[in-house]
């Protein structure tokens, strides 16, 4: 994957931009599959600003299994959903978040080729600028920064709701603001949201500190099986484990209630590079990496079809973890 993009945004694509959603009747919103916060918190924010503004929005993901992941649910504007089979067949104008790749819209890649005009509002830095116009800036800690910025210049309102929907991706991609992501401009733009009335604690809540039962005997199913491979990335230290479907069935955990997994891994100290390897229910494995920065996790992911940030990136895979890792090892090389 190339990575086309490091300028800021034009000032000529932002004034395109809105003069298209100011110009269309019923914008169609997307985001990437199995969104998570940034990406669901970005698009529904949107169109929670747009809605309010008078325009009638469609949003949708493109997974097979469309559902919003649990931990997601209380995200206000999920009204505006609507599956991917019922989505518009050409919309005149398709906006897309936090999507590094049309391969990324699952399902929802064919509309984008027929849209008559594609927005693509993201911040990866691998953003392969698949669209007509381009809102793409790497140095935004969420794609939730861009989209505050976008309603600015719209002049559009951003009440509670969309303040909810925005701080989600703000904390979910910055790690709770503990990540290199966590710029003073994240923090400024934090203030800002809270000050609109939204509630940190009950947010910080529903993203991390509540799980079914089920999630602890999975979880130490994992970590009684993680293996720490010192001498591997380059010598600064690979931690890996997985989790499986046969893992989860006996305790009925939803997948996506395990994303969790990597961020108890990564801690440890000995390895600059952690690894979860998670099965869905249609047994592809879903492969997590981060790194504290020696290695470049989003090169290596993208080796092997995926893509992401230099410290948190991922990608699928159909073979068993072993024959996943041994695929990965070699690719795990220093940064730079
Ligand atoms: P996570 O491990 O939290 O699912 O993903 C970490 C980062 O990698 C996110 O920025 C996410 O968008 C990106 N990512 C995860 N899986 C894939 C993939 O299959 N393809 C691409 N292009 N990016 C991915
Ligand atoms: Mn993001």
């Amino acid at each position: 994957m190339t990575a086309t993009n490091g300028a800021p945004i034009a000032e000529a694509d932002w004034e395109q931009v809105v003069e298209l959603i100011r110009g269309a009747g019923s914008p169609a919103l997307a985001c990437h599959v199995s969104p998570d916060g940034d990406a669901l918190g970005a698009m529904l924010g949107f169109g929670l600003a747009l809605a309010r503004a008078g325009k009638k929005v469609t949003a949708s993901f493109g997974d097979r299994a469309f559902s919003v992941p649990r931990l997601l649910r209380f995200l206000p504007g999920q009204e505006l959903l609507v599956e991917p089979s019922a989505y518009p067949a050409e919309p005149s104008l398709m906006i897309t978040f936090d999507a590094s790749t049309m391969e990324r819209l699952g399902l929802l890649a064919p509309y984008a080729g027929k849209a008559g005009e594609l927005v693509v509002i993201d911040h990866h830095v691998s953003n392969t600028r698949f669209g007509s116009v381009h809102l793409v800036d790497p140095s935004a800690a969420a794609t939730t920064m861009v989209v505050e910025e976008l309603i600015g210049r719209l002049g559009l309102t951003i009440d509670r709701d969309v303040a909810t929907c925005l701080y989600t991706g703000l904390v979910t991609d910055t790690g709770s603001f503990r990540h290199s992501a966590a710029t003073p401009a994240a923090h400024a733009m934090a203030g800002r949201l809270i000050a609109a009335g939204l509630h940190p604690a009950e947010i910080a809540r529903e993203l991390w500190d509540r799980s079914p039962f089920g999630y602890l005997p999975v979880l130490g199913a994992a970590l009684g099986r993680v293996r720490l491979e010192p001498s591997e990335a380059a010598g600064h230290g690979l931690v890996w484990t997985y989790v499986s479907r046969a893992d989860r069935a006996p305790h009925g955990l939803p997948y996506d209630e395990v994303e969790g997994v990597i961020d108890v891994v990564r801690r440890v100290d000995e390895a600059d590079v952690a690894v979860v390897l998670k099965e869905d229910d249609e047994g592809t494995w879903n492969v997590s990496t981060r790194s504290k920065g020696a290695v470049d996790v989003s090169r290596a992911c993208g080796a092997l079809g995926g893509g992401g940030h230099a410290r948190a990136a991922g990608f699928s895979s159909s073979l068993p973890p072993e024959e996943t890792i041994a695929a990965l090892r070699p690719l795990l090389t220093g940064a730079g």
